[in-house]
């Protein structure tokens, strides 16, 4: 029996995008739950260039515009699927001037991993890429998953700086560099961090405190 439900509601009381989460389950359950919606087609997908609405078929690329910043898992797991060290991936594959300014942004505009139209890390993913659809989704899901990304993409900065990949933010900086920045000073300082610090997958993090702090309910 699974320990996540993914569901798409469709009552007034219950639009969009629904989990029904065992208090047990952890962050790979989360995602195993979750990846069967980027190809279902039983809900309308608002930029999907097919009639099907899956993603797959899609070429209205929403990596064509993503500000994609990875968390410490997928950081990881990247560095090792391509046979980097973690600074030679952000050497190839990282915006420089945002480097500078203190942030670990992929190469964006299409995004650098996209390759005829097809994602060339899908496995590897960050949980930001895996957890966006353009659809609606529940408040309550909305609030546990961008949690999750958050602190994710907060330990990644955490990471980098202590193993002298990153600098300290500073510079000029654009209103949509600083969100992010004061985005992950907040988290830093949260002891949720820690779950995404040591784990050394996804199945490591459990879902629980994230629930309690996003103020998540069960359906
Ligand atoms: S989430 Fe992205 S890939 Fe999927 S249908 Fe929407 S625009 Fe296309
Ligand atoms: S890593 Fe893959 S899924 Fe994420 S934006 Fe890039 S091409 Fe898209």
């Amino acid at each position: 029996m699974p320990k996540v439900k993914a569901y798409y509601g469709d009552t007034a009381k219950d639009q969009g995008i629904g989990l029904h989460i065992d208090p047990q389950a952890d962050l790979q359950e989360l995602l195993d739950a979750w990846q069967p919606l980027c190809d279902q087609t039983a809900f309308t997908k608002q930029y999907a260039s097919n009639s099907d609405q899956s993603c797959r078929a899609c070429t209205h690329n929403c990596c064509d515009t993503a500000y994609v910043i990875p968390d410490i898992i997928a950081f990881k797991k990247m560095a090792a699927h391509l046979n980097f060290s973690p600074a030679e991936l952000v050497d190839t594959y990282f915006q420089p001037e945002k480097r500078n300014i203190g942030l670990l942004r992929m190469l964006p505009n299409p995004c650098v991993f996209l390759k005829e139209k097809l994602c060339s890390i899908y496995p590897v993913r960050s949980l930001i890429c895996r957890f966006y659809l353009c659809a609606p989704m529940q408040g309550s899901t909305e609030q546990l998953i961008y949690l999750l990304s958050s602190t994710g993409m907060a330990a990644t900065h955490v990471y980098a700086r202590q193993n002298g990949i990153l600098e300290p933010p500073g510079g000029a900086i654009s209103s949509m560099d600083r969100l992010f920045l004061e985005l992950f000073d907040q988290y830093c300082a949260d002891p949720l961090l820690e779950h995404f610090l040591k784990a050394q997958d996804y199945c490591d993090i459990p879902l629980k405190p994230f629930m309690d702090s996003s103020g998540f309910i069960n359906k």
